[in-house]
């Protein structure tokens, strides 16, 4: 019979906070060879685990070493809006067609349903322990329904005004566009987002998208077709973009 023996691990955490040009850093000293840095979401705290045996100063030094580094993981958290954590609960605020509605949450026995409650809440179904994640799918399924059916009558209204077709539309989750236009396969895509936001703006979307068709750039002739078929379209711009979409036209 074989024993084998372990060296026991030393399982104990210093935690201690230094401040390095503005910048809150946790220290962690722990049973390690090497040190670590980290900058964690959402909001781009900085940690650094060291070893035990390190001390103070010289962990001070890595991080100046460190420091254009850690400025720039960190701006880049800063600069990206939080997207609220949604949990599908009663009370929860949620938008819809540019309108707020408070979310009604109702346990049942049968079919996931969600119906838009015209008192300004959306009533939404559920079987009695779903989890959130499951709940964000579902709300996820019905806003690509309903912006489905808000956007197959702008397509045809559009297409007919500004005498252009797209061969296709499609709807598709999307970090920095609100939408976008293949134009030589003629195939547009449309932010799945853009569910909560007014109709005016959705139309302007797809307006901008079937713009593309007519003039590829971003030019003075592009803007003349926008004058054109939409002449409100910047206010919708300005209405629509939050700092994630500022790159939008
Ligand atoms: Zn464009």
């Amino acid at each position: 019979m074989f024993k084998f023996f372990k060296k026991k691990r030393d399982k104990t955490v210093i935690k201690s906070e230094i401040i390095i040009s503005d910048f809150n850093i946790t220290v962690f000293k722990k049973d390690i060879k090497n040190l670590h840095l980290n900058i964690l979401p959402p909001d781009g705290k900085v940690r650094v685990s060291a070893p035990k045996r390190m001390d103070d100063r010289s962990i001070r030094l890595f991080i100046m070493s460190k420091l254009p580094w850690i400025e720039k993981h960190v701006n880049r958290f800063k600069e990206q809006p939080r997207e609220t954590q949604m949990e599908y609960v009663s009370g929860e605020s949620h938008y819809f067609k540019g309108e707020r509605y408070l979310l009604n949450v109702i346990e049942y026995d049968g079919k996931s349903a969600i119906k838009i409650n015209n008192k300004g809440y959306i009533d939404f179904y559920v079987k009695d322990g779903t989890n959130s994640e499951q709940k964000k799918k579902v709300f996820l399924l019905w806003h690509r329904e309903e912006l489905t059916k808000e956007l197959s009558g702008i397509f045809i209204k559009w297409q007919e005004i500004m005498g252009v077709s797209a061969k296709e539309w499609r709807i598709k989750q999307m970090k920095t566009k609100w939408g976008t236009c293949n134009t030589s396969a003629k195939r547009i895509w449309i932010n799945l987002e853009l569910v909560k936001k007014p109709v005016h703006c959705i139309e302007y979307i797809v307006v901008h998208e079937l713009a593309h068709l007519i003039e590829r750039n971003h030019n003075k002739r592009f803007t003349a077709v926008m004058d054109k078929f939409i002449p409100q379209w910047r206010n919708y711009k300005k209405e629509l973009n939050g700092p994630l979409f500022k790159s939008y036209q």
